[in-house]
């Protein structure tokens, strides 16, 4: 009692044992806080010690069970998750040693492109390319436009070149993103690189020469055309060898090929010293793209000294080549930078050539835009001109020549015409050449010829010749001179009232082939009259040696012929010339009364031209020979002969 009592009043939480009623009873005591009283109370609990134990006994137990099974479960947990660890870590290293072992080529790299661990299969192909820290260092084939790294981090495959010792691989990769970068997966894909650099090859060089070709040509023109920052002027040349085809007899595959090679060898001696670049376009044709000419006149020196090498001779197997070359020039100027294409540059130089094919005599043509509307336009009038010769199309306009001093018209010059809408306006310039290109001159000469022929014939009583024009080719057909004459004697016509007018020029061309049919076409009765004179190139001392009975003094000196002393000069000088050679001179071209007057005074005695009368229709003619011949009406500006 008294231990308990000094413990209550210490204010103790205690217990204590006590047998009460035979009974082992537990006893604690417990203070209760009492903030308003003075007085301490207790709360006094009495148990039965043996059912107090039991129950401490119970409670201890089941904590212990849970905690035991708590720790049971935890530790199975971590033992799983132990067990799952350790799984992974082997799958990962099996996975690396497969990705080690395994045939493709497989690369991680950082976010940032930095390389952190390739496979044995990159260490092994490419042991050269241990070096590379980093991909940005590999040389890539695909063409990627972006940021490197964006093309990885989209996922987008890509293809890099690797230089071996010796050899080069073409690796194929895709990208795969991995935590913190990404895993590159690379197939070898040499093989299909190769074969497409092989195709790549065939279609930008010519086999046979090995010189970039039409393709390369147009890429870098294209590239050229593109740079907006560097405007410099270019000569595109086509240069094109003619006569030369393996058809030819005796003109084998070899030889062919061989002369091919010496021609681009002689081609790149040409070029030494230029930038520039030779390129095989077609079988038989090169193009040459030189830089920097300054003007065309630097151009035209490359193209003759081009056309003075090629004078000599190839010797190919023995055999003696002498090469005939065509060239096409386009220049590529600045200014014009905007309105042209690769495609248009080409086909420009190509209608160069072309013209420069078709003629006979011209080696070289320079491109103007003329040319590119006229070639469309000639092909049209071509085919309608075919039509034409079916259709009778062609009717003949007659020009009279007046003779000044018998003031009269003493003969008509046949001119031809198309009667075709469409052409009735266009010079026979332009259709007489384009016949002559493609032979249909033939027929349209004889046509020309045998409705001026029938119109002579209607003249018969008249006094009066007709001239008609026409082309080489006509003169130089085998048997040109006996159908002139047949027909001239089935039309029953006199002699010397039909002379036919050859230019000047050609008969300087070509003299030993024409001058024998000339002669006897003389001997025979028709007169030979030199057209177009003083345009070409004119040997006044032979004059007198040709079969020749009249001169045409070309209009062209009639222009400006008041204002231009020279001009003046030589028209006197002819006809002086002509007047010590008792030949006749006729002056074409006569368009005012002015001149009239002044190639009277210098001693020419027949005028033509527009001034007398235009060409026109025979119903017309007729009624100016009764006026000036029948009539006697005087000349615009001319005192009539009674009147003197
Ligand atoms: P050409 O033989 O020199 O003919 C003279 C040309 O000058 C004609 O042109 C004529 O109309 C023109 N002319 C006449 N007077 C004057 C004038 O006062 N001033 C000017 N500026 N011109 C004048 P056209 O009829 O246009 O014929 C042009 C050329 O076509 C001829 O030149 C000739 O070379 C050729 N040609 C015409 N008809 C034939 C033909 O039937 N056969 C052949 N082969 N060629 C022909
Ligand atoms: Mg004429
Ligand atoms: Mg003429």
């Amino acid at each position: 009692i008294d231990e308990i009592t000094a413990r209550l009043y210490a204010n103790e939480t205690f217990s204590t044992t006590s047998r009460i009623f035979d009974e082992e009873m537990l006893i604690a005591f417990a203070p209760l806080q009492a903030d308003l009283s003075d007085r301490n109370l207790y709360v006094v609990q009495v148990f039965n010690k043996e059912t107090a134990l039991a129950a401490v006994a119970a409670l201890t137990f089941m904590l212990i069970a849970v905690f035991s099974i708590s720790f049971a479960v935890f530790a199975a947990g971590l033992w799983v998750l132990y067990r799952s660890i350790l799984n992974k870590v082997n799958d990962i290293e099996i996975s690396r040693i497969k990705h080690y072992y395994a045939k493709p080529y497989i690369i991680k790299i950082k976010a940032d492109g930095r390389i952190k661990w390739f496979n044995r299969t990159f260490r092994q192909h490419l042991p050269a390319s241990l070096s590379y820290k980093n991909v940005l260092d590999f040389d890539l084939t695909t063409e990627i436009t972006e940021d490197v790294m964006n093309w990885i981090g989209q996922q987008h495959a890509f293809t890099a070149r690797f230089q071996n010792i010796g050899r080069v691989t073409f690796i194929h990769f895709i990208s795969l993103k991995t935590t913190g970068g990404y895993m590159l997966l690379g197939d070898d894909v040499t093989l299909d690189e190769n074969r497409k650099d092989y195709y790549r090859t065939l279609a930008l060089v010519h086999p046979l020469t090995e010189l970039p070709n039409r393709n390369s040509l147009k890429w870098d023109l294209r590239i050229i055309l593109a740079d907006k920052d560097e405007f410099r002027r270019y000569a595109l040349v086509a240069v094109h060898i003619a006569g030369l085809s393996k058809n030819s007899i005796g003109f084998n595959e070899s030889v062919f090929n061989q002369t091919i090679k010496s021609t681009r060898d002689v081609l790149n001696q040409t070029l030494k010293g230029y930038d520039a670049t030779l390129y095989h376009t077609e079988s038989e044709t090169f193009a040459v793209l030189i830089k920097d000419l300054g003007d065309y006149l630097q151009t035209k020196a490359w193209v003759d000294q081009t056309l003075f090498r090629f004078k000599k001779a190839i010797i190919v197997d023995a055999n003696i080549f002498n090469i005939d070359l065509k060239l096409g020039v386009f220049e590529i100027v600045p200014e014009n930078y905007a309105y042209l294409s690769e495609e248009t540059c080409y086909d420009n130089m190509m209608l160069a050539l072309n013209h420069a094919k078709q003629s006979g005599s011209i080696n070289v043509m320079t491109y103007d835009v003329r040319m590119s509307q006229y070639a469309t336009y000639e092909q049209v009038m071509e085919d309608d001109l075919a039509k034409a010769i079916r259709n009778d199309e062609f009717e003949m306009y007659f020009q009279p020549q007046y003779h000044f001093i018998d003031q009269r018209i003493v003969s008509f010059e046949a001119l031809i015409r198309w009667k075709h809408p469409k052409y009735i306006q266009e010079s026979p310039m332009t259709y007489i050449r384009l016949a002559e290109q493609n032979n249909m001159i033939i027929d349209i000469g004889k046509i020309a010829l045998e409705k001026s022929f029938a119109v002579a014939r209607e003249l018969a009583d008249e006094d009066i010749k007709i001239s008609i024009n026409v082309s080489p080719l006509q003169i130089v057909q085998v048997g040109f001179v006996n159908d002139l004459m047949d027909s001239f004697n089935q039309f029953g016509l006199k002699k010397h009232s039909i002379s036919i007018e050859i230019t000047e020029s050609f008969l300087m061309a070509s003299f030993d082939q024409v001058i024998p049919k000339l002669k006897a076409l003389q001997d025979f009765g028709i007169d030979i009259h030199l057209d177009d004179f003083g345009t070409g190139y004119s040997s006044l001392q032979y004059l007198s040696e040709l079969p020749i009975n009249i001169i045409k003094i070309d209009k062209s000196f009639l222009v400006n012929l008041m204002t231009d002393h020279h001009k003046r000069a030589i028209v006197q000088m002819v006809s002086n010339l002509a007047k010590n050679l008792q030949i006749e001179v006729i002056v074409e071209g006569i368009e005012d009364e002015r001149q009239m007057q002044y190639v009277i005074k210098s001693g020419c005695q027949i005028g033509q031209g527009f001034h007398i009368s235009p060409a026109v229709p025979f119903e017309e003619a007729k009624a100016l020979i009764k006026l000036y011949n029948k009539d006697k009406a005087p000349l615009k500006g001319l005192k009539s002969k009674s009147g003197r």
